[in-house]
């Protein structure tokens, strides 16, 4: 399978191509040459098998390269550590309505579904081509930690993440500095995130710099975590009750990568009812979605910080395939937008988005609302992501016989305040959390300079 840029400039001719180069040479998003397609039979049989027999199956349909059997044992071991058998599983939440627990990985947050899978897909394709890889994530929360749990002590990559010293919750700093490989570096920089992402940005323009060091992404502008995301919406429709119609699914959204990934499973041949859109207070995607205007505003602080993002990077990939994948379209719109920081949907282009999303921004007050409400009727604590799922949703103008999948995104151990002070209770200590407190940090602090950043990654990827 090979893979195109959304800019039209760029190939990679296969799926771990893609996979290692993340972002397409010209700037835009690798897609896919044609989306693969699954039978009504394989779709129904998606609700019975294995959760990581399905995920092979979903990779080995995107041309990864390994053989089936190959992605079966890879999938079986990037899944044989998540609490729940079912890895994905659904919870009910009164009639009709389910919580998608996404968050039964190591680092309790559902970047390590897709994290688990890629880090061992990334050494396989390594080893194929005799390589070394340095995979370098500024992050503000949960990435950083699931991608230092799912690359600690593989042979090719060497994993640097950095983050903003004092700006991250204690829990997510561990899952960072506790890993003893040292295949792993936790830089603390001394600016905000939007600092880190600069420098992480520049790295990847400095082509010498890029080579050298066999420089690799890992955020969701990487195409295979789309394709391993695309998974649970498969299975997890595949799991309703039989006969009825296709689901309404609620998505916690930042960068819009898990919400382009129910796009997928739908090209992919599941029947979906409507994507509902949920955002914080950055709510560029719902005000896009409702008035064809995708305009930046200026990033705010919220409860819910994993989705505190102005400028959803996956977004190109829905206008190009919203444009009938014209490309020089595409180009010119996002460079456009990358200038001016905003760009039209043309009507038609339009009505092609709102066929399968639809958007809802969410306040702080209906957050802490939504949280003591799921307390109080279902006993359930969630944490503030999945809440603005839930508060979108409360507000659903879709058929009430459609059943409706809220994403349950992260753990709310990982948000203790945030829950005592909505609903007055502390969420228990998963052992996860706990191991953390008694292990060991290592960090290195450095100043938010690309240059002292490129020095030291030099160093890490001699090794
Ligand atoms: C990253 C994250 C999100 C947002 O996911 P996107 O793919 O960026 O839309 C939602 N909830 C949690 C807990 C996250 O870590």
């Amino acid at each position: 399978m090979r893979y195109l840029s959304t800019r039209g400039g760029a190939l990679a001719e296969s799926f771990s191509d893609a996979l290692l180069m993340g972002l397409a040479g010209d700037g835009g998003l690798f897609v896919p040459e044609t989306w693969p397609k699954f039978s009504q039979a394989e779709i129904d049989a998606f609700g019975a098998r294995p959760y990581a027999r399905s995920a092979a199956r979903v990779l080995e349909a995107f041309g990864a390269e390994p053989s089936l059997q190959a992605l079966q044992a890879l999938c079986a071991d990037a899944y044989a550590r998540f609490t729940d058998a079912a890895v994905t599983p659904l919870e009910p939440l009164g009639p009709g309505r389910w919580l998608l627990n996404l968050h039964g990985g190591p680092t309790l947050a559902f970047k390590d579904i897709a994290m688990q899978a890629l880090a061992r897909l990334f050494d396989a394709a390594l080893d194929a081509r005799g390589r070394k890889a340095l995979i370098v994530a500024a992050t503000s929360g949960d990435t950083g930690g699931a991608a230092v749990e799912a690359f600690r002590g593989r042979a090719n990559v060497r994993i640097a993440v950095v983050f903003p010293e004092g700006r991250i919750s204690e829990a997510q700093r561990r899952f960072m500095t506790t890993a003893a490989d040292d295949n792993v570096l936790a830089i603390a920089a001394d600016g905000d995130f939007d600092a880190c992402q600069a420098m992480v940005k520049q790295l990847f323009a400095d082509r010498g710099f890029a080579q050298r060091t066999g420089l690799g992404a890992v955020n969701s502008i990487n195409f295979a975590r789309i394709a391993a995301q695309a998974v649970y919406y498969l299975v997890a429709a595949a799991r309703l009750p039989a006969g009825g119609p296709p689901p309404v699914f609620a998505v916690p959204t930042g960068n819009f990568g898990d919400a382009f990934s129910a796009f997928a499973a739908g090209r992919m041949g599941r029947p979906m009812g409507k994507v509902l859109v949920a955002t914080n207070a950055n709510d560029i995607l719902a005000r896009a979605l409702a008035t064809g205007s995708y305009r930046r505003g200026a990033a705010l602080a919220t409860q819910s910080p994993a989705m505190d993002i102005q400028v959803a990077s996956n977004f190109e990939r829905l206008f190009f395939e919203c444009s009938g994948r014209d490309a020089d379209l595409t180009r010119d719109a996002f460079e456009n937008f990358a200038a001016r920081g905003d760009l039209q949907i043309a009507p038609s282009m339009l009505a092609c988005a709102r066929a399968l999303f639809s958007g809802a921004s969410v306040s702080e007050a209906e957050t802490t609302r939504a949280i003591r409400q799921t307390w109080k009727r279902h006993g359930r604590l969630i944490d503030p992501h999945t809440a603005v799922a839930v508060a979108a949703a409360s507000g659903l103008p879709f058929d009430a016989d459609r059943p409706l999948v809220i994403l349950a995104t992260a753990d709310p151990a990982k948000f203790p305040q945030t829950i005592a002070a909505a609903c007055g209770v502390t969420p228990p200590v998963p052992e996860a959390i706990e191991a953390l407190a008694a292990a060991p940090e290592r960090m290195e602090r450095l100043p938010a300079d690309v240059g002292a950043l490129k020095a030291r990654l030099l160093s890490f990827a001699r090794g």
